[in-house]
């Protein structure tokens, strides 16, 4: 086992806690209020080559591996997470079907694209009907002479409302469906029949936007089935491989926010005097940020360990990213859970990011995968001796 840090990452890492330093963190209250991320600073994300951080560099993406994504997550996420999910889209779940299951022509199209951050991809399997139980999407597609006719509603797309790529999972063989049924497409925004539909309300996340994709009888050419038509039917199997990397990645961006709220519980509790004292020197808080620093710590480890697996492919990581995303997202839920108690009334108010943290972290206990159906991976896992 060795995850050094390359030199050349390290600078590339530098750079981005720099940028969320100088460029992020004080905009983070204003992207909240307005629910909104500047343009100037998308632009900075883009020539940062942020949007490309895990495509391949002869796409034009900075290819700095699992670790290295991990690292820059990390960082972007101890300010707000909506700045990892901006670019989050393009590097994992949107482009990640192409990387691993695209024909070399559909490579070659699109990948430049989204590294560059021109385009911004996105994923689109969930639909009211099939959630964890993805197999049971019923959107359909259709072969008409060179086209595929795509009809059906996703929700809950991150990113959806600003997206020109889009990854969509469609039945092509209603009796064989996640076992050779299932077809994912490359569907373009300007494409006739693919529509925005409504921009759904969510409890925090501000400045990232989720919303429906609404496909009726969308025309997609046949050129677009990804992997081609050897890959027809053979479209679940690259969703579930396209969970698994962000698995990890969602871990990394846990393991920022809660280290963000372990740093401003630290300086909270020197500062807040109560009984005459700062409340630091209660044992109780003590005690807090004793088990805040010790889990971070723990899911720091899991997570570079795991990643470094992933990028020597020393084994196959579905059970670790499972771990990963199951440890680390709900470490970091009672991190926030426990900043909130440090800070008291002031936990509960918006002068503070916590409740902020507390909110947005909320979520990465159920997307990519709930803590459920990570238990049901890392246990179907274990008893097939994996
Ligand atoms: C903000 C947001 C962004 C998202 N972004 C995307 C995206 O970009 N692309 C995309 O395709 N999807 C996206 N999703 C969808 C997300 O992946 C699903 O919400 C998630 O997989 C859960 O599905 P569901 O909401 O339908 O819940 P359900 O599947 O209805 O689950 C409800 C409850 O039942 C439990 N449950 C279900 N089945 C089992 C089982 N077999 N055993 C035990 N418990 C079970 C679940 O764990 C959960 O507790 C997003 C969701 C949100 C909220």
């Amino acid at each position: 086992m060795n995850y050094d840090i390359p030199e050349e990452l390290q600078a590339m890492v530098d750079t981005v806690k720099r940028f969320v330093k100088q460029d992020l963190m004080p905009i983070s209250q204003q992207v909240e209020d307005e629910d909104h991320i500047p343009e100037e600073v998308i632009q900075t994300m883009r020539e940062l080559g942020l949007f490309g951080l895990s495509i391949p560099a002869q796409y034009g993406g900075l290819e700095v591996g699992t670790l290295g994504e991990c690292l820059v997550y990390e960082a972007m996420s101890t300010v707000n997470a909506c700045f990892r999910s901006i670019i989050g889209t393009n590097n994992g779940i949107g482009s990640q079907g192409i990387i691993l299951d695209g024909t070399e022509e559909q490579r070659e199209r699109y990948l430049p694209k989204l590294a560059s951050g021109e385009w911004i991809g996105v994923f689109a399997l969930t639909e009211p009907e099939a959630g964890s139980d993805a197999a049971n999407i019923q959107t359909t597609a259709e072969r008409k002479g060179d086209h595929w006719v795509l009809n059906g509603r996703k929700h809950f797309i991150t990113n959806g409302p600003s997206a020109d790529l889009a990854t969509v999972f469609a039945v092509t063989d209603k009796e064989k469906r996640a076992r050779g049924g299932i077809t994912a497409f490359l569907v373009e925004k300007d494409f006739e029949g693919y529509a925005v539909g409504t921009i759904e309300r969510k409890m925090g996340m501000r400045g990232s936007h989720t919303s429906e994709l609404i496909f009726e009888d969308c025309k997609v050419p046949v050129e677009n089935v990804v992997g081609g038509e050897a890959n027809i039917g053979q479209g679940f199997k690259t969703a579930m491989k396209t969970l698994d990397k962000g698995r990890l990645t969602m871990g990394a961006s846990t393991v920022g926010s809660a280290q963000a709220l372990l740093d401003l519980s630290l300086e909270y509790a020197q500062q807040r005097v109560q009984f005459g004292k700062p409340i630091s020197e209660f044992q109780s808080i003590q005690n807090m940020l004793a088990e805040m620093a010790t889990n971070i710590y723990a899911g720091r480890q899991m997570l570079y360990h795991a990643a470094w697996l992933r990028d020597t492919k020393a084994k196959p990581v579905v059970k670790e990213a499972a771990m990963v995303k199951l440890f680390c997202t709900n470490m970091a839920n009672r991190v926030a859970d426990m900043a909130v108690q440090i800070f008291g009334g002031m936990g509960y108010m918006k002068e503070f990011p916590v409740e902020r943290f507390y909110r947005d972290l909320r979520l990465t206990r159920i997307y990519e995968g709930t803590d459920e159906i990570q238990r049901l991976v890392i246990a179907r896992n274990l008893l097939k001796g994996n």
